[in-house]
């Protein structure tokens, strides 16, 4: 069983990848574009997009910057927006395809370009055509704007994350004055943030502002809970330096963001009705935010695999390729495998999102679940994949030339962030035999005097 030559992975490709339990002809063929352009255009500049092994700042972000132009004109910025605004009204599994074969080189990078689409789908959600078409000339006119979405919050991220809390642990504080809500509080984490004029380059128009999680009132539970339009410029707002991290060096800028008597008008907050934005925030913040993790998380490992295949086929032990001997072909079997279902699940679970009326909505506690365990799952394979990769790699692994050193620092937030891997294992068991709430919850809402939510 030897072959040598240069050979493609079929089962690694769009078309056999992708199957038409869940898309279509036409979507499998967008997809294979995509999967192109991405070994043209993205592939050869994946070191230089955190700046090489010295992180230099300079050449990170241009090259980030370069390459997020590039995805807004090929329409990864406006792949969901209906095409009445000028978008491509793109499904939500052609936007997993989409974060998978982005990933392939850069989950950063794939994260940034996912902005845009996920605040799309919030306004989307809560029907508003004005907001829509308030921000549609931005998303469509051709320049690169980018935008964030602010939640986490000092007191713990996981908290907002977690709906037996009901949000009420939330201290960024909305207002309603007049015409107008005013918001006071402090968040950290949120990505890309930072002062308007970083966002303002030879290649970035400007920064689209943030979307801000919330409450008119702590005690009032879910039904408090809104998310706010806070234009980049708005007084009030201010910034620390982005943080240092592990992976996503320069891809997703996160700081801490202060507010400040911000006044925004009252049509900038984005749900309408009771419980809406509670909604809005499980469903499409968490929710979909887990889902396209899962696809990013897929593609990552994917890169991983197509890497050591490559390698185990030039190594070899006693005149024979590495992946030709069994223990090692049954490691990279075992690889494949669980990127495959991690893929089919996360393409099964955006396909049912297209059908509410059978599967509930997102904030129902059975999709929360789904959302929970595509990425949770997906995160594991990219553990498994990106430690074993290494591992029969052996010490070319390790290096940063082999580009898994990178993929395993960049996994490992898209397993922790918007809940991390605790809260999917919990949301999963509530979407299964749920709703519980935390021993003790009661006693200590009681001692912080907040009333139950009517
Ligand atoms: C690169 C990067 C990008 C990010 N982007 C954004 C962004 O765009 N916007 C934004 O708002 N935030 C963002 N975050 C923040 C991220 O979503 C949070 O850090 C994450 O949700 C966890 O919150 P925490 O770090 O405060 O951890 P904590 O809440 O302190 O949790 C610590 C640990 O305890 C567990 N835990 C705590 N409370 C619970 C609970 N109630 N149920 C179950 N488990 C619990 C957590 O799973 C975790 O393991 C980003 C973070 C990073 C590193």
């Amino acid at each position: 069983m030897s072959n040598r030559e240069a050979q493609p992975y079929l089962m690694l490709e769009p078309r056999y990848k992708y199957t038409r339990a869940f898309c279509t002809e036409e979507e499998i063929q967008l997809a294979e574009s995509i999967r192109q352009f991405v070994n043209k255009e993205l592939m050869p500049y994946r070191h230089e997009m955190e700046g090489g092994w010295h992180h230099d700042e300079q050449l990170a972000l241009q090259t980030l910057h370069r390459l997020y132009v590039k995805l807004v004109r090929l329409g990864v910025t406006r792949a969901n927006l209906p095409e009445k605004y000028g978008g491509l009204g793109l499904s939500p599994v052609m936007s997993q395809m989409i974060s998978e074969e982005l990933s392939r080189a850069d989950a950063g990078l794939s994260a940034m370009a996912s902005k845009i689409p996920w605040v799309v789908s919030f306004m989307m959600a809560a029907k508003r055509d004005d907001l829509l078409e308030e921000f549609a000339p931005f998303i469509t006119g051709g320049d690169a704007w980018t935008v964030c979405v602010a939640f986490t919050e000092p007191g713990g991220g996981a908290n907002l994350e977690d709906p037996a809390l009901e949000f009420r642990t939330v201290r960024t504080i909305a207002r309603l004055e007049g015409d107008s809500y005013v918001i006071n509080g402090h968040k950290l984490w949120p990505g890309s943030s930072g002062s308007p004029s970083h966002f303002r380059n030879s290649y970035l128009k400007g920064h689209l502002g943030y979307w801000t999680i919330a409450t008119t009132d702590p005690a009032a539970g879910a039904d408090g809970l809104g998310i706010f339009y806070v234009p980049a410029d708005a007084p009030g707002l201010s910034f620390s330096k982005p943080y240092e991290k592990m992976g996503f060096a320069f891809a997703d800028e996160n700081t801490d963001i202060w507010f400040e008597d911000v006044r925004i008008p009252k049509r900038y907050r984005l749900d309408t009705k009771r419980g809406e934005g509670a909604n809005i925030m499980h469903g499409y913040v968490v929710g979909f935010g887990r889902l396209g993790s899962a696809a990013s998380l897929t593609g990552l490992s994917q890169a991983v695999l197509e890497i050591v295949l490559e390698w185990s086929k030039q190594r070899e032990i006693a005149g024979t390729p590495l992946r030709e001997r069994s223990l090692f072909a049954a490691m990279l079997g075992e690889m494949y495998r669980a990127i495959d279902l991690s893929r089919q699940y996360h393409l099964s679970v955006a396909w049912q999102t297209m059908y509410p009326e059978i599967y509930g909505e997102p904030w129902s506690k059975e999709m929360m679940a789904k959302f929970a365990a595509a990425r949770s799952f997906a995160a594991d394979t990219a553990e498994m994949v990106t430690n074993r990769g290494m591992e029969l790699m052996g010490s070319l692994g390790y290096a940063y030339e082999s580009h898994i050193e990178k993929y395993m620092r960049d996994f490992k937030i898209a397993k922790m962030w918007l809940g991390g891997a605790q809260r999917d294992r919990l949301d999963i068991a509530q979407g299964l035999y749920g709703p519980f709430k935390w021993a003790g919850f009661e006693e200590w809402a009681s001692a912080q005097h907040l009333p139950k939510p009517s």
